[in-house]
């Protein structure tokens, strides 16, 4: 068996693994690359002909674990796509979304490079468009967390709880070569301990092979505990001084978890009922992928089900997924609470209404999430006093406030945490999806705990197991 990693080696999107042996190739996620510096490797060529893939092993529904998977179908995949029925879900809601995106970005591009008369260096076409995003989920092959399936006569696969979003799995490939059956795990993303909703990552006994994240193998989070504490302080200053509250939300997990809070919230009389919006259509769609799974949450979200609760309802809110409905809010007099896309401020609803609060001393702009260096969200939260929105120069007076515990990854201490996990050390441990600095610094943390041979994956570098 070999394995080459096809991306998110030394960079933290685009993950894709190849593990071959001389009958049978196995891609390990298919994700597209979103970081800028990266980004022109999603119109190469594929590394490897996308027909002779004999199956994908998808982690989870994240666009830099899935996103690929039409442009991989469209240039002659076939197989199977094992992956848990929420991520089979939120992943066709999530291709369709990029699917559009990408639509519509090439047509702004084409028209754009018309204006100025000139050419861009890549073709002003999307990399997929919607109709190739809807021949992906007929390939979906739903398993649940524990259940083997057979890839071929020799080679079988199993997925376990990641804890990082809704239906996220570490897969464990077990194969068999002479004699011996080896085992190889690949943690996907790693996911957080007591974390609401979610159980907490599955931890192993013992695998030959570990084939790990990095993306936070240098930083610590800090307690997460706090997270409901912070926003509940943050609601009511706002609600005091009479502005809205304006959350940039990624629409899976973030979003579910912010209504999750906010309920149990409400319910213990810790903030005030406010008109809440969820103004965000995949967001909305996202929720109910999560209300039909209910048995992929934690035991305590079982409890309060059980009790009668709603998890992600509350008198107040509302889901506005019309443009007319979303256009409404602005005439809601008081305080309101905001959730909207896109996340990091790059384009959707929340640029609406960030023209119509930045300007305002009272609201408040809270960041609960990674804001990318050369996004919106970026600008704002480093304490921009201006910046353009849609073609306008917009002065930022309003408060910006952030809160760092709702991260979806493992930070240091946890990476190290579910590695050391393993009863016995594993042979090999491969370090990936981590940006270069950060994937050194952790390997090399890695040296020192563990006795596993440990290498920092290289782009399309090969290695045997
Ligand atoms: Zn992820």
């Amino acid at each position: 068996m070999k394995i080459k990693f096809l991306g998110a080696a030394k960079n933290v999107t685009g993950s894709r693994h190849l593990i071959e042996n001389e009958n049978t190739k196995v891609l390990i996620d298919c994700g597209l690359y979103q970081e800028r510096e990266f980004r022109s490797r999603n119109w190469e060529k594929f590394p490897v002909s996308p027909s002779s893939i004999d199956c994908v092993v998808l982690t989870h529904a994240h666009i830099d674990h899935c996103g690929y998977l039409p442009k991989l179908v469209k240039d002659g995949f076939k197989g199977k796509i094992y992956c848990t029925h929420p991520t089979a879900e939120i992943a066709e809601i999530a291709l369709l979304d990029a699917a559009h995106l990408q639509e519509y970005d090439a047509e702004f591009k084409r028209k754009r490079h018309n204006k100025e008369g000139r050419k861009g260096p890549y073709p002003e076409a999307p990399l997929y468009t919607v109709e190739d995003a809807k021949r992906v989920p007929r390939l979906f092959k739903k398993v649940r967390y524990k259940e083997q399936f057979n890839i071929t006569k020799n080679i079988t696969g199993t997925f376990y709880d990641a804890g990082h979003i809704l239906g996220a799995a570490m897969a464990e490939l077990s194969f068999i070569e002479g004699k011996d059956v080896k085992r190889a795990v690949f943690s996907g993303d790693i996911g957080r301990w007591d974390k609401p909703i979610l159980c907490d990552p599955y931890t192993f006994d013992e695998a030959d092979y570990v084939v790990m994240e990095s993306t936070y193998g240098n930083r610590s989070h800090g307690d997460h505990g706090t997270c409901s504490q912070d926003l509940s302080k943050i609601i009511n200053e706002t609600n005091k001084r009479g502005g809205n509250i304006i959350i940039p939300t990624f629409a899976t997990e973030r979003a579910q978890e912010l209504l999750y809070c906010m309920s149990r919230m409400l319910s213990d009389d810790k903030i005030p009922h406010l008109m809440t919006f969820l103004d965000s259509p995949m967001a909305i769609d996202v929720t109910k992928v999560f209300k039909k799974y209910p048995n992929y949450f934690d035991e305590d979200a079982k409890a309060l089900i059980k009790k009668g609760d709603e998890l992600f309802n509350f008198p107040l809110l509302k889901t506005t997924q019309s443009t007319q409905e979303s256009k409404a809010i602005n005439h809601v007099k008081g305080t309101a609470i905001i959730m909207a896309g896109s996340g990091m401020c790059t384009g959707g609803r929340i640029k609406h209404h960030l023209l119509r609060n930045l300007g305002r001393p009272e609201s408040t702009i809270l960041f609960v999430g990674y804001q990318a260096k050369g996004t919106l969200g970026r600008e704002i939260l480093e304490g921009a006093s201006k910046v353009r929105i849609f073609g306008q120069n917009v002065s930022v007076r309003t408060r910006i406030q952030k809160i760092n515990g709702f991260s979806a990854h493992a930070d240091r201490e946890e990476l190290l945490r579910w590695v050391t996990g393993f009863k016995k050390a594993p042979k090999k441990i491969f370090v990936i999806h981590g940006e270069d600095k950060t994937a050194d610094e952790f390997g090399e943390l890695l040296k020192n705990k563990l006795t596993s041979e440990i290498i920092v994956g290289e782009y399309l570098k090969e290695y045997i197991l």
